[in-house]
């Protein structure tokens, strides 16, 4: 097949051919793998192209802060995948999120927030941004009519969520995007946890859509990295700042995830098939008050879940009956799960944010983030289904 057939045949592709098949030019090695390109800057023939490339008048890498070939084909890959125009790159998730609102605030602006949000975004919110007077309310992540209440004339940006971390909350999204489009402010999504195999925020009427691509998207626990999807308007403005700042995501890294995303929707899948059942067992012990998973019936929100999500996800969270020291003990007879702060990998992780990530709130302050004291969130991995479950079931006795 000459290259002009391929490339044709990939314009009507789905897009999980695409993000395995996707290609940036290949070199003079016609190699079969894309290769890294561990540079610092890119060299012109001459002072007229460097001229040009330079002035935005022609294409090209110029240096890698501002754009490599393989943090190009990252962000191509997983646009395709989430339907977005583009998107930018980012050293981590929280790069991405600072970077995001970095470029589309000024001081005096103000966002609204879902309460429960990743701990270092909640930092942002309370210690950061106002140094620079910009100031965020919080409102309960259901409270559809408090996202309206909150809204104010300065307020430009809406910022949620789902599912919420640890207490698996699901927002409708496209509700909420209804809110901003009649108020006329940005709609940003944090979709780490659901990754674009399983929700597409944009499609439910966000405006960006926020990855931190050291979970899933990497999925083997490697490297850190971010990702902020949008329209091509939104991320210029987004460029402009990343530009200058630099929260550039390594060429290197980039090139580790861009491989992984080959396989993100079968791992996604494979995950997702064995939560559910690990949810459903659970459900069924005693010394557990209760099991959170978006796709068990019991789930408060599971239509929401049912209506914006192709399957429930990787993370599983439940109480165990003796509060804070149960939860420790439970964690400590774990054999085969990991004991460590991340998500989303082949292998099964277990945490208890009470005695761990949230241990210096008060409990009636973790209540109200979702986080009771006997909480345990499992991230479920892509070991066989029987041994995950062996290992839950010797740590409940
Ligand atoms: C991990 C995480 C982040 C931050 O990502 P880093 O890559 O660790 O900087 C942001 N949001 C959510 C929901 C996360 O789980």
């Amino acid at each position: 097949m000459s290259k002009n057939k391929k490339n044709e045949f990939l314009k009507s592709a789905k897009a999980e051919t695409l993000a395995i098949r996707k290609h940036i030019e290949k070199t003079s090695q016609k190699e079969h793998s894309n290769p890294l390109f561990l540079t610092s800057s890119f060299t012109f023939d001459s002072a007229e192209e460097m001229a040009a490339v330079f002035a935005d008048e022609q294409e090209g890498n110029i240096y890698s802060r501002y754009s490599n070939p393989n943090v190009q084909e990252l962000i191509e890959k997983v646009a395709l995948l989430e339907n977005a125009e583009t998107g930018w790159a980012t050293s981590t998730g929280m790069a991405a999120i600072f970077t995001t609102f970095g470029a589309l605030l000024k001081a005096g602006n103000h966002i609204i927030s879902s309460r429960s949000v990743f701990g270092s975004t909640h930092r942002l919110f309370t210690e950061i941004f106002p140094k620079w007077g910009i100031t965020t309310t919080y409102v309960d992540a259901l409270d559809y009519e408090g996202y309206k209440n909150a809204i104010q004339e300065n307020t430009k940006i809406l910022y949620l969520e789902s599912p919420s971390n640890p207490a698996l909350e699901i927002i409708d999204i496209e509700k909420v995007g209804k809110i901003c489009k009649k108020a006329k402010i940005l709609f940003v999504v944090d979709n780490c946890f659901a990754t674009p195999i399983l929700q597409r925020p944009l499609d439910l009427g966000a405006h960006i859509s926020i990855h931190s691509t050291t979970k899933f998207m990497d999925g083997q626990g490697r490297t850190l990295g971010g990702l902020i999807l949008g329209s091509k308007e939104l991320i210029k403005k987004i460029e402009a700042f990343a530009r200058h700042t630099g929260p550039a995501l390594s060429p290197f890294n980039a090139w580790i995830i861009s491989k992984s995303i080959e396989t993100l929707h079968i791992r996604v899948e494979r995950m997702t098939e064995n939560a559910l059942k690990i949810a459903k067992k659970l459900e069924k012990i005693d010394s557990i008050s209760w099991v959170k998973y978006p796709f068990l019936e019991s789930h408060p929100n599971y239509k929401i879940a049912k209506k914006q999500m192709f399957g429930g996800g990787a993370i599983v969270s439940f109480e165990i009956k003796g509060g804070l020291e149960a939860g420790r003990k439970f964690l400590n007879k774990l054999e085969l799960f990991s004991l460590t702060p991340n998500l989303g990998d082949a292998k099964s992780i277990a945490t208890h944010p009470a005695s761990t990530t949230h241990s210096k709130l008060k409990p009636d302050e973790r209540l109200s983030v979702g986080i009771s004291d006997g909480l345990v969130r499992l991230s479920i991995g892509l070991e066989h289904v029987d041994d995950i479950w062996q290992d839950l079931k010797n740590a409940l006795k």
